[in-house]
C-alpha cells in the first residue's frame, strides 16, 4: 500500500549502504551469502507485483472506512502529522503481534524472518500474500478515527523505510536512542529463532509499545542470534520462500482430526496449539 511508488533518493540510498555494509561484512570476514542476495531480490519482486495486483483492496478499505469517521484531522495541519505518526506506531505494533501470534497472518510474514544472513537487503523479503493474511486491518481503526488514508500512507512508508536500516550486524548498541527507537540491536533481536528472542521487539520506528505491552528483550552477548526460522528454510528460490509456510499450514491443516484442532492450526500461536507436532 502506498509504499510502492519507486523513490529514486530513497532507491540511491538502499544501494549505497548495501553496498558499504557488503564491503565491512567482507572486511570484517563475515562472508556474504549471494545466493540469499537473490532470493532477497527475487522476493522483492514478486512483492511488489503483488502489491500492484491486489494492494488496492488495502487502499480502498482505508478509504471507504475513513469515509464514514466521524471526525477528520486535517492533512495540512502539522498535529495530524505528529499525533498520526504515534497513533500509526501503536497500530503497527499490533499488526505485527498479530503477525507473529496468529498462524494465519504468520503464513505471509515468515517470509520476512526467512533470510538465514542478516543484511539490509534482507529487509526486502516481504510476503507476496499479506493481502490475504489479513494483518492490515488492525491498521483500519487509525482510518475510522479520521485519519486520512494518504497519512497513514505516508506514515507506513517512513515507518518501513526507516526498518531498513536496521537489518544489519553493522551497528551495535546506540546509548539513549535503545530505550526509545527501534535500533539495529533491538531488530536482531526480532529476527532471532533462539527461545530467549522469539516474539519480541514488535515495534516499527518505536520501541515504547514493546516496553508498555511486555514484549521488549534485550539483546545478549551470551546470546549470539540466531537468524532465520526455527526450521530454517535453505532455498534461495523466492516462490519456494514465499510460500514455503502455506504448505506447512496446509500439512498440518490436512493431520487435524478435530474441528478445534483445524481453527487452532489455521488461527493459534503458531507451533504451540496441543496439536501442533512443535508443541
Ligand atoms: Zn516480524
Ligand atoms: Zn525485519
Amino acid at each position: 500500500m502506498f509504499d510502492k511508488e519507486f523513490n529514486p533518493a530513497f532507491g540511491l540510498v538502499v544501494v549505497l549502504f548495501a553496498l558499504a555494509e557488503w564491503a565491512w561484512r567482507r572486511h570484517s570476514g563475515r562472508g556474504y551469502d549471494l545466493g540469499s542476495l537473490g532470493g532477497n531480490l527475487g522476493v522483492m519482486a514478486g512483492y511488489t507485483a503483488s502489491s500492484l495486483l491486489a494492494g488496492g483492496v488495502v487502499t480502498a478499505s482505508l478509504f471507504a472506512v475513513h469515509s464514514i469517521a466521524p471526525v477528520q484531522w486535517a492533512l495540512d495541519d502539522w498535529r495530524t502529522w505528529v499525533v498520526g505518526f504515534f497513533v500509526l506506531e501503536f497500530f503497527y505494533y499490533w499488526q505485527h503481534r498479530f503477525s507473529h501470534t496468529v498462524r494465519w497472518c504468520w503464513t505471509s510474514h515468515a517470509v520476512h524472518h526467512s533470510p538465514n544472513e542478516f543484511t539490509l537487503p534482507a529487509a526486502f523479503r516481504l510476503g507476496w500474500t499479506s493481502t490475504i493474511s489479513g494483518a492490515w486491518v488492525v491498521l483500519l481503526p487509525m482510518a475510522l478515527m479520521g485519519f486520512h488514508p494518504l497519512v497513514i500512507g505516508a506514515l507506513l512508508t517512513f515507518n518501513l523505510q526507516y526498518q531498513y536500516f536496521l537489518h544489519t550486524e553493522a551497528v551495535g548498541k546506540l546509548g539513549p536512542l535503545e530505550w526509545i527507537f527501534n535500533t539495529p540491536s533491538h531488530h536482531r533481536v526480532h529476527h532471532g529463532s533462539n527461545a530467549e528472542y522469539l516474539d519480541t521487539n514488535f515495534g516499527g520506528v518505536l520501541i515504547l509499545f514493546d516496553r508498555l505491552f511486555g514484549t521488549f528483550v534485550e539483546e545478549r552477548k551470551d546470546v549470539p542470534v540466531k537468524y532465520g526460522l526455527t526450521t530454517p528454510v535453505a532455498s534461495h528460490n523466492p516462490f519456494v520462500i514465499a510460500f514455503h509456510e502455506w504448505g506447512n499450514l496446509w500439512r498440518d491443516l490436512r493431520s487435524r482430526r478435530t474441528l478445534r484442532g483445524r481453527w487452532l492450526a489455521l488461527f493459534g500461536r503458531p507451533g504451540q496449539d496441543a496439536e501442533s507436532p512443535c508443541a
